[in-house]
């Protein structure tokens, strides 16, 4: 069953260049299609500033699309803000990158991870206690941790921290937007395995937002490449990871520590969202680029195999 559905959606900035530039419209996310199934993983992956943390706030309804639609459970996105809209944030929570910022410095975390149950009102005080316990059990904290401020407890135990506090009001999904990035590397294997672990214990559908396809392909269903704004290659974590179809796919796989060019550094300029190329927006950095490329865009076509690629030579 299809929990969250983008339809066409679309979202812009305006931005000025310089002090008396004429304001360009900057499209940070341009026409994303995505579907989250109850239970399941989508992952989306691509490289800084390709539109995957505005694409979480759209998920959320933290942002309102210029076009497009967004649906949970099968009902429009409420206008944000609104009753409507905290009524069903109670269904759909944010696990943030930085859990020292998410958290407040001043109140013990116990007391933060019972916030949402009192903000929607579940439980009285005895019941969100006993809940609190199990939460903390769940996400492996002690009890003499959560009696702790923020600032007393390791990055790893902060994130578990936000983990059960996003869990507090039993959502059907989280936007975990990258949860591990700020994480050393041990850590991080750690907060993405209790996050694999809870999602099978708790049935819950997760929009999984990174850089790093490693761990994306780690805990997704299936995963969703973005490259300024648009989804450019979606499909099978593993087939992305050992067969990737869309170039830039390819550099991204091939860039992952481990892979067939561990320093592989994409060609040409990092894209800037405000002056999007013609044709195929990864066209000046493509090393297959062919002269249709720079006259038209690609349209995301699901291939024989299942995949949806948007390249003009990955047809398949
Ligand atoms: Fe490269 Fe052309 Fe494919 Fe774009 S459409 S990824 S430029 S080959």
């Amino acid at each position: 069953m299809t929990l969250l559905a983008l339809d066409s959606v679309a979202r812009g900035y305006p931005m000025r260049r310089g002090w008396l530039g004429r304001a360009v419209m900057v499209h940070a996310v341009d026409g994303v299609s995505l579907e989250v199934s109850a239970g399941r993983t989508l992952g989306v992956v691509g490289e800084s500033g390709c539109g995957k943390s505005t694409t979480g706030r759209l998920a959320l309804g933290l942002e309102t699309p210029d076009s497009g639609t967004v649906t949970f459970a099968g009902a429009a996105m409420p206008p944000p803000g609104g009753a409507a809209w905290r009524a069903l944030r109670a269904q759909m929570q944010l696990v943030p990158q930085d859990p020292l910022g998410a958290l407040d410095r001043r109140l013990p975390v116990a007391r933060q991870i019972a916030e949402p149950l009192v903000i929607h009102g579940i439980g009285d005080a005895g019941e969100r206690a006993d809940r609190v316990a199990t939460l903390l059990a769940s996400v492996g904290l002690r009890p003499d941790q959560a009696a702790r401020h923020p600032h007393a407890l390791s990055g790893g135990q902060r994130q578990r921290a936000v983990l059960a506090r996003a869990l507090a009001a039993g959502p059907a999904l989280l936007v975990c937007d990258e949860p591990v990035s700020a994480l050393d590397v041990s850590i991080q294997a750690q907060i993405v395995n209790l996050l694999t672990d809870l999602q099978e214990s708790h049935g819950i559908a997760m929009l999984f937002i990174s850089h790093d396809l490693r761990v994306v392909r780690q805990v997704s269903h299936e995963v969703a490449v973005m490259y300024l704004g648009r989804v450019i290659e979606r499909g099978d974590p593993d087939a992305i990871f050992t067969d990737p179809a869309h170039p830039y796919s390819r550099a991204l796989v091939a860039a992952i520590p481990g892979g067939s060019k561990p320093h592989a550094i994409l060609a040409g300029d990092p894209p800037n969202p405000a002056d999007r190329p013609a044709g195929c927006a990864f066209h000046p950095r493509c090393p297959v680029v062919v002269a249709r490329c720079r006259a038209e865009t690609p349209t995301l076509d699901v291939r024989a195999d299942g995949r949806a690629v948007a390249c003009h030579l990955a047809r398949g």
